[in-house]
């Protein structure tokens, strides 16, 4: 069972339409792959320990699931103390939005990674189809869990807090090919963001 984890508008994010960042976030600058020139950031230090407890009560296996690719646990988790985890090989493709079949753009690649298991999956992008795809999914016998912060506030504990008590009620062995019998797709907080570009 796994808990895939976006970057932007989730740890890091977008700023308000007056420019301003939560005051829990620092700034800091990092210089992705591929670049030349840093690019700013902005992070919450109370993030690491909450995805990481997170991670320890539940046993769910965390996957970043972020354009930010394998600069993800580099530039990313690294600062905020978290160990390296895997990430979605997500491809690059030629598509000017970011849900080019009405749907998210990683949703096919997260379904493939984990085939079979139940997923628990935290991004501020996800439209009604992906919502739908989640219950349906869940309704299969495999509990699958979407997470939508607000974009500009990112993740807050309160999102960490359904996580764990949903990653409880999943079934002992869920981690393989059991099906399970709770349906657990839940909504999150806000609309889909527009302005997160891919990330
Ligand atoms: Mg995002």
């Amino acid at each position: 069972m796994f808990l895939f984890c976006d970057i932007d508008g989730v740890l890091i994010p977008f700023p308000d339409q007056a420019g301003a960042i939560p005051a829990t976030h620092y700034r800091d600058q990092v210089i992705p792959t591929g670049r030349e020139e840093p690019v700013p950031i902005w992070l919450n230090p109370a993030h690491g320990p909450l995805l990481a407890e997170l991670a320890a009560a539940t046993g769910l296996q965390p996957v970043w699931c972020t354009s930010w690719r394998s600069d993800a646990a580099r530039l990313i988790g690294h600062r905020l103390g978290l160990p390296p985890w895997p990430h979605v090989k997500l491809p690059y493709l030629p598509i000017t939005s970011s849900h080019p079949n009405g749907y998210l753009w990683k949703r096919d690649h997260v379904a493939t990674h984990a085939t079979g298991r139940p997923l628990a999956w935290i991004d501020d992008d996800f439209t009604s189809a992906d919502h739908d795809w989640a219950e349906a999914r869940t309704a299969s016998g495999y509990p699958t869990l979407l997470i939508q912060p607000d974009p500009h506030q990112g993740i807050q504990a309160g999102h960490t807090e359904t996580i764990r008590r949903w990653a409880l009620t999943l079934p002992i062995g869920s981690g393989s090919h059991s099906p399970a019998h709770r349906t657990a797709a839940q909504h999150g907080g806000c609309a889909s963001s527009s302005s997160s570009g891919f990330a």
